[in-house]
């Protein structure tokens, strides 16, 4: 298989940028693996299985039927700096990447089945090209044996003082402690969970980004691929 470089952690924690920044470097692939989780939480959620609220118990098997009639690829944007998502042939927008999505992937998440009936799907994308993969698992589950793993995360307050700023810039309505506790309660759902929780692996190299920016986070991350 072709080189793998995992980059896991919390939302905010700037995972996004240095993932799109290294796959444009590197000429590789990029694995936008939390997109594939608030695909599924969104059409769970069109299907009426997911809501709102968390603490509505959710119907496994027919959640996992859902996962598995969807045929979902990947294809880069250069334009957005993104990569397009397409699920049974229809482009998904930026529909997903709201934190109410957000909320509904977390949700649908915590099943080990509906996790391993995306496996594959991400792990064969390693069969075309080198790839840089986002998400949570990726060093952990996905790619135990690759070649580089970063972990890189920071503080609740510093990622929810960066997502104020991202509203207030795009002239939207930002409450900090509202925004606070919604990562705080995802944050939770994702370490808390049997199957695949959120944590650095054990041969990752740890990245707090609080008090960095994209650009220092960047190098940092580059030069460990370096070595
Ligand atoms: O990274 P992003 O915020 O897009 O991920 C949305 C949610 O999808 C996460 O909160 C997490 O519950 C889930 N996820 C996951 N495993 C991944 C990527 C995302 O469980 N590899």
């Amino acid at each position: 298989r072709y080189p793998v470089i995992c980059i896991d952690g919390p939302s905010g924690a700037g995972k996004g940028t240095v993932t799109w920044r290294l796959a444009q470097a590197l000429n590789y692939q990029l694995l936008d693996s939390g997109a594939l989780y608030r695909i599924v939480g969104l059409k769970a959620y069109e299907a009426g299985l997911v809501s709102a609220d968390a603490s509505q118990p959710i119907d496994e098997n027919a959640l996992l039927v859902l996962t598995q009639s969807l045929d979902i690829s990947f294809v880069p944007n250069n334009d957005s700096g993104r990569v397009d998502i397409v699920v049974n042939g229809e482009a998904v927008g930026e529909q997903v990447r709201n934190e109410t999505v957000g909320g509904y992937a977390s949700q649908i998440a915590v099943f080990s089945q509906v996790r391993q009936a995306l496996l594959k799907l991400q792990q064969d994308m390693a069969t075309r090209s080198g790839l840089v993969a986002d998400g949570r698992d990726m060093g952990t589950v996905v790619f135990p044996d690759a070649d580089v793993k970063v972990f890189l995360t920071a503080s609740a307050e510093a990622r929810a003082q960066r997502r104020v700023a991202q509203l207030l810039n795009n002239h939207q309505a930002a409450d900090f402690d509202a925004i606070l506790a919604t990562i705080k309660a995802r944050d939770a759902r994702d370490e808390n969970r049997a199957t695949a929780p959120s944590k650095p692996a054990a041969d990752a190299l740890v990245i707090d980004s609080s008090t960095l920016d994209a650009s220092a986070v960047y190098e940092q991350v580059k030069a460990y691929c370096q070595k």
